[in-house]
């Protein structure tokens, strides 16, 4: 007879003895007494309690949880296994596990168990399974090694996740790429195809309108009306030009012509030229400093001037006043423009070198298609320089490039 009783031990704890009480006889086997047996089984009782927790969480969890041989033999399979695979346990407890693979994949239950064999354990490895109706199912599958209480590998657990979802969502999410990505080209070459068109006309209108200037008597009233169609076809060729360089900073073939040249000389030049065409504002320039060698693209470090001034005139309406500077500082020669314009909000101080990017508000109000300064900051990368701009609204800004100094 056997029983089981909680009883306190000498240190006070409570342990649970299980006793067997075998009948003692004496020669006639007349009982004359007891003899008990007494066990503490704490320990094995709490393990048991582990186990069928363990066993609990398994079968309930919403991953998929098999165990399998070495020999590839399945040992154990929980609900979730059930729910993907469409097998119950009773039908595939003592099969091989290659009831769920692939035949196109005849290998990878081979290096499986040989990474298992060594002790590795396989993570997040990504593969399909079938299911018992035939269906694909993606997924990403971890597998263990399991050992026994003398740390034997006797079998590997795998634990899966179905991420047919994620890849679906993946898969569409590189088809809208790619068709995105073949929509921005269209556009490019569309861009590109455009302002090539457009520039023949605007050139044959252009010449024209110079022709007829000139035929023109002075004191003509429609000279007016010339100039102003000057104006406008000068406005739209040099959108044309600006869309003609955006294609081709995007295409990675804005080609650079370097040569040496006093960075002063282009500057002068610059203010000048505006300066002759600006009754508007005052620009000035001390060219009074050491030579600033570089070795620039000079047509297109000249263009950057011209944008940047242009930008200073622009936006600064009302006050007249405009510096430029050019100096050596550090290695490099720095060139910065100060205005006393409408200034520019700190959260668009660094996103106006973006393409098309254009200030919303008081700014919006002047005409432009905010390239100018991307297209300058793509030819200031292109000489290894910086393009920055400082400003405080209703102030004023200055806008800031410098380029490495040429080695003399
Ligand atoms: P846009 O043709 O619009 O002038 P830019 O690329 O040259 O294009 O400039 C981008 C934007 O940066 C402008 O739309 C304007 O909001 C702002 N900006 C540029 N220069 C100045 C300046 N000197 N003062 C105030 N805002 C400026």
């Amino acid at each position: 007879m056997s029983y089981q009783v909680f009883c306190k031990i000498k240190s006070g704890k409570r342990v649970l003895i299980s006793f067997c009480a075998f009948p003692i006889k004496d020669q006639k086997g007349k009982i004359i007494g007891i003899s008990k047996i007494a066990k503490d089984i704490s320990d094995e009782k709490e393990e048991a309690k582990k186990q069928s927790i363990l066993a609990a969480i398994i079968t309930s969890s919403e991953d998929v949880i098999v165990s399998k041989t070495l020999n590839g033999i399945i040992t154990s399979w929980n609900n979730s296994a059930r729910k993907m695979f469409g097998y119950t346990e009773k039908e595939v407890l003592g099969k091989h596990i290659s009831i769920i693979i692939p035949k196109d994949r005849p290998d990878e239950e081979k290096k499986i168990i040989d990474s298992i064999k060594k002790g590795k354990r396989i993570n997040h490895f990504e593969t399909e399974r079938i299911a018992k109706d035939g269906s694909k199912k993606f997924i990403s599958l971890t597998v263990s090694p399991i050992k026994n209480s003398k740390g034997k590998i006797i079998g590997a657990s795998k634990v899966a996740r179905d991420i047919s979802v994620r890849l679906e969502t993946e898969r569409e999410r590189d088809l809208y790429t790619k068709r995105l990505q073949e929509l921005n080209k269209y556009k490019d070459e569309f861009m590109v195809m455009t302002s090539h068109e457009l520039k023949t006309p605007l050139t044959v209108i252009m010449a024209n309108l110079h022709v007829l200037s000139e035929v023109m008597a002075e004191e003509d009233y429609n000279t007016v009306f010339i100039k102003n169609s000057v104006r406008q076809v000068e406005k739209l060729s040099d959108l044309v030009n600006d869309l003609l360089d955006v294609s081709k900073i995007v295409a990675g073939k804005l080609a650079l012509n370097f040569t040496l040249f006093d960075l002063r000389d282009l500057v002068y030049e610059v203010v000048n030229n505006l300066q002759q065409i600006t009754k508007s504002h005052t620009i000035v320039f001390n060219k009074n400093t050491n030579i600033l060698m570089v070795n620039a693209d000079r047509e297109r470090i000249g263009q950057v001037i011209i944008n940047i001034l242009g930008n200073a005139i622009k936006y600064s309406r009302k006050q007249g006043k405009i510096v430029v500077n050019a100096f050596e500082k550090e290695g490099d020669v720095e060139v910065n423009v100060t205005d006393q314009g409408i200034g520019i909000p700190p959260k668009d101080i660094t996103n106006i070198f973006l393409r098309f990017y254009r200030v919303s508000g008081s700014a919006s109000s002047f005409s432009g298609s905010g390239i100018g300064l991307y297209i300058s900051s793509e030819i200031i990368k292109g000489h290894s320089g910086k393009i920055w701009a400082e400003s405080k609204v209703g102030k004023g800004s200055v806008f800031h490039f410098s380029l490495p100094v040429a080695n003399k």
